[in-house]
């Protein structure tokens, strides 16, 4: 197009970043599955045009549908799956609200480029890139698109698991942070859902006979707070609570639902034990918690010791120093670990504001991160 040797195109930041607008402005917010949708009829499109197999697994429960693509290449054995979400948190309208497509310095700005479009994009990027280069990799490649990762993915964990096992490597597009680190381990979150029943009365006349419910719970609250420990790396949040229905009713229903994070498979299932186990003190408030871990915890093992040593060689090839990192952000990326297949995370853009109304992406880190998906997909074996 420009002269160059066709055989080897150019990896080009602002054709990488072309490529992510289009992804950014069309909003996905996780609960609107036509939304998803959209993108994911974008994306198959680009994917049948690069000769990558498709299959499209029907959206449930008012998520938008699952798409796996897979190389042509590489055969049937296990291959590199690569795990990307095509929601984000946002709204639709975020784009003309607050956070605007703009590009200030090397700051990116766009509802979901950091998390994490930009990163799914760049693993698109790298495969475009071999289609166009005539080469292939000796491992095949699946590329895995999911709907609703941001609520935990209730519809896809068990596909995402499914898959996960017919390969032999998984690579995350989650945001990269703190100047490009990966993710090489993450906390595993449970979320429970507390119910506390008292009795109803009349807070003047019959104040006596009841029992609140909100003061039953408020004990709790701070029962289950305490179980936060920096030390080993539990938290524990109460983050949302509901009771009562007027000012003078002694409350008879309570609500809370609780965040859990943990670092090891031993502590979820010590603290999850805890949580289901919290009582009342007094017998005629009667309490019920439901819930359970919703991602385990993500452990860098061996076999993640490995891949990332590989992968760090790669990047040092490429030009630069890569780092890694243990996070409290859940992802899917913990069920493929969990799993005990090797898996490597937070290999998408780096960024700052992940969920947040300023989300923006590095431009600089978009040439370097596609080079390193490229040569990743290609060293692996
Ligand atoms: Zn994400």
């Amino acid at each position: 197009m420009d002269g160059q040797k066709t055989n080897a195109p150019k990896v080009d930041g602002e054709e990488i970043l072309d490529g992510i607008r289009q992804w950014v402005e069309i909003e996905t917010p996780t609960y609107d599955g036509e939304a998803v949708n959209k993108l994911a009829d974008v994306v198959e499109e680009s994917m049948r045009a690069l000769g990558a197999a498709i299959e499209r697994t029907p959206g449930r429960d008012g998520f938008g549908d699952i798409l796996t693509t897979r190389t042509p290449w590489g055969g049937d054995g296990p291959g590199i799956l690569v795990l990307s979400h095509l929601d984000t948190v946002h709204p639709t309208g975020s784009l003309e609200d607050y956070n605007p497509w703009r590009r200030e310095g090397d700051s990116v700005y766009g509802p979901g480029i950091y998390d994490m479009k930009a990163g799914a994009y760049l693993a698109y990027y790298a495969y475009q890139h071999l289609v166009r280069s005539g080469r292939e990799t000796p491992l095949p490649v699946t590329f895995l698109y999911v709907p609703e990762e941001e609520i935990g993915s209730p519809t896809s964990r068990a596909l995402i698991e499914a898959e996960a096992k017919k390969h032999k490597y998984v690579l995350v597009t989650e945001p990269a942070r703190e100047g490009g680190k990966i993710v090489t381990g993450r906390k595993g979150v449970g979320r429970y859902y507390a119910t506390a029943r008292g009795v109803a009365a009349h807070s003047g006349s019959r104040h006596a006979d009841g029992r609140s419910a909100i003061k039953a719970m408020a004990k709790l609250i701070l029962e289950v707070e305490a179980m936060t420990d920096y030390e080993i790396g539990v938290t524990t949040n109460v983050g949302l609570v509901n009771g009562g229905t007027g000012v003078n009713v002694v409350p008879r229903e309570c609500t809370a639902e609780i965040d859990l994070r943990i670092p090891t498979a031993a502590l979820a299932e010590e603290y999850e034990r805890r949580i289901l186990g919290l009582a009342t003190e007094d017998p005629d408030v009667e309490l019920t918690v439901t819930g359970g871990i919703n991602r385990p915890p993500y452990q860098k093992d061996a076999g993640i010791r490995k891949l990332f040593d590989h992968a760090k060689a790669v990047c040092a090839e490429v030009g630069f120093e890569l780092q890694d990192m243990h996070t409290g952000g859940g992802s899917d990326g913990c069920f493929t670990a969990a799993l005990g297949i090797p898996t490597l995370d937070g290999l998408g853009a780096d960024g700052v504001g992940a969920h947040a109304q300023h989300e923006q992406i590095y431009f600089s880190s978009l040439e370097p991160r596609a080079k390193m998906w490229i040569r990743l997909l290609e060293t692996l074996t």
